[in-house]
């Protein structure tokens, strides 16, 4: 495979996404790029300086002074560095679940996010996981995929990575969440979470990480020869 092209991989909350795109990342020795959690950072640093999540302007000015990099580690894993502080962890407490939509929703965010994810997918050789990726930030992605599965099997694997990072939670909650929050992101009137038209559907509920990758790999190699 001599191309270095751009994977976009987009789907609903807990259908698997970061880690089969980290995974894809992995096998073609492409830099994984998380979306997800420039805006996770964002909301997080928000939180933090006690700013109004509804007021879009303030969000914007805050980003345009905040530094966001995403580091690759081992296996395709991402170290992400918030102004020079190491957050990984930290973005992915209840907390930040709840307020990211309400912050990624402002169409000035959004414009200044998209920028610098088009800047990082730069020469291709990447494989970046989102909401609109195949749809807006990389409308001309080599292959585009989009993972979805059914609430429940996405709130059951979410509750179980809550719990993993120490953060048990009801599965009820947790389906609430992820429901409230693709609820959010699917009908803001600025690059809402869609499927792009020639992104290939896969619907993981009754797959297994393992076939799911091998699917996609497939069909990368392919694409991408
Ligand atoms: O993928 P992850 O669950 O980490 O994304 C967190 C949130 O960030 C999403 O629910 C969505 O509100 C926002 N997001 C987005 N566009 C992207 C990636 C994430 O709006 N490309």
């Amino acid at each position: 495979m001599d191309k270095r092209g751009t994977v976009a991989v987009d789907g609903p909350a807990g259908a698997g996404k970061s880690t089969v795109a980290r995974r894809l990342a992995a096998a073609l020795d492409y830099l994984y790029l998380d979306t997800g959690a420039m805006y996770r950072a964002l909301a997080y640093k928000a939180l933090r300086h006690g700013i109004d999540l509804r007021d879009g302007p303030a969000l914007a000015a805050l980003l345009r002074e905040t530094a966001i990099n995403l580091y690759p580690v081992s296996e395709g894993r991402v170290s992400v560095v918030l102004d020079g502080e190491e957050v990984t962890e930290a973005l992915r407490t209840p907390e930040v679940n709840a307020s990211v939509s309400q912050v990624a929703g402002f169409e000035a965010v959004r414009g200044e996010m998209v920028a610098r994810q088009r800047g990082m997918a730069g020469q291709g050789g990447v494989v970046m996981d989102g909401r609109d990726i195949g749809t807006f930030v990389l409308p001309h992605a080599d292959v585009k995929f989009y993972l979805t599965a059914s609430l429940d099997a996405r709130a059951r694997r979410r509750c179980l990575e809550l719990e993993r990072r120490g953060f048990p939670v009801e599965v009820t909650r947790v389906r609430d969440e992820i429901a409230h929050r693709d609820m959010l992101d699917s009908s803001r009137p600025y690059a809402p979470l869609a499927q792009a038209p020639d992104a290939v559907l896969v619907d993981t509920t009754h797959m297994e990480v393992e076939e799911v990758l091998a699917h996609v790999l497939k069909i990368c190699r392919r694409r991408l020869a």
